[in-house]
């Protein structure tokens, strides 16, 4: 018998457990089972639909290609942290953990970076304990702009460490921590603005472009049908230069839909999309 297969009574528990008792996942016991193995178990229980509502859990919202060409844009022209990334909601509904491990898996992200977070999560017990002695003793006065350098540690995590150790940042450290926060505040508006011009011009040029395309074709005795734009009216052809058009293989048909919306219309909201949060 395969090690990991669960019996009747084994399942039975564990939806009782969910269901009548309500518990989470760290209080969810099956003697015998791991956390990792209650967990995958509840998901599939919650699949086949056995646990009713109570357990709702995390949709996995996959990944557009159109967030992916945002991210690269924001790590590579712009070397933006996934931090950066997350708190201004540039990637929206994107959290700083999903941008993270997106950029890992994607190989994206600055070196140095990507080096000191990887040092950082190498920080072991022992090594932990003799940076807490450090801080508490000989480099008590050192700057954490230093010990993160010495350590190969983020500055905010050094920080982070003192204020746990009940030592009180000085005002330096304070007002820098303070500044650079505002900097990349300001920074991250720049950025906002500048791409709102640049689609601003591209959203000008485009409009000009598609109107003497529709002039054009107004005198042609091919031109296909008249298709309007169900949000601003305005009467283009039923073409992909006016409408975004996809097309789809179901079974063994391919199958094309145009959307209803013109690509002027389209562009608009996807730029609300991108960039609400900021205003
Ligand atoms: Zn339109």
């Amino acid at each position: 018998m395969p090690a990991g297969r669960w019996t009747q009574q084994e399942v039975e528990d564990l939806v009782y457990q969910i269901v009548s008792e309500n518990r989470a996942l760290p209080q969810l016991h099956i003697p015998g089972k791991s956390q990792a193995a209650i967990n995958n178990r509840r998901r599939r229980l919650k699949i086949t639909g056995r646990l009713g509502h109570v357990f709702v859990g995390r949709k996995l919202k996959p990944w557009t290609i159109r967030e992916l060409k945002h991210l690269r844009s924001l790590t590579i022209d712009y070397g933006f942290s996934a931090e950066f990334i997350a708190q201004l909601q540039l990637i929206p509904g994107r959290s700083k953990h999903a941008v993270g491990k997106m950029m890992g898996r994607v190989g994206l992200g600055n070196p140095a970076v990507k080096e000191r977070s990887r040092q950082a999560h190498r920080l072991g017990p022992s090594r932990r304990l003799e940076l807490d002695q450090y801080l508490i003793g000989d480099g008590r006065l050192t700057p954490a702009a230093e010990v993160s350098r010495q350590w190969g540690l983020a500055q905010k995590t050094v920080n982070s460490y003192r204020r746990r150790l009940g030592i009180p940042l000085t005002w330096q450290q304070a007002r820098s921590s303070e500044e650079c926060r505002r900097k990349q505040q300001a920074c991250a508006r720049q950025f906002v603005e500048r791409t709102v011009a640049r689609w601003r011009e591209w959203f000008g040029r485009k409009t000009q472009s598609l109107k003497s395309l529709k002039e054009k074709m107004e005198q042609s005795p091919s031109a296909p049908p008249h298709r309007a734009c169900r949000n601003c009216g305005e009467n283009w052809f039923a073409s992909p230069e006016f409408f975004y058009a996809q097309t789809r293989t179901v079974g063994l048909r391919r199958k094309t839909t145009m959307s209803r919306t013109c690509r002027l219309c389209r562009s608009v909201r996807q730029r609300s999309q991108a960039f609400s949060p900021c205003g």
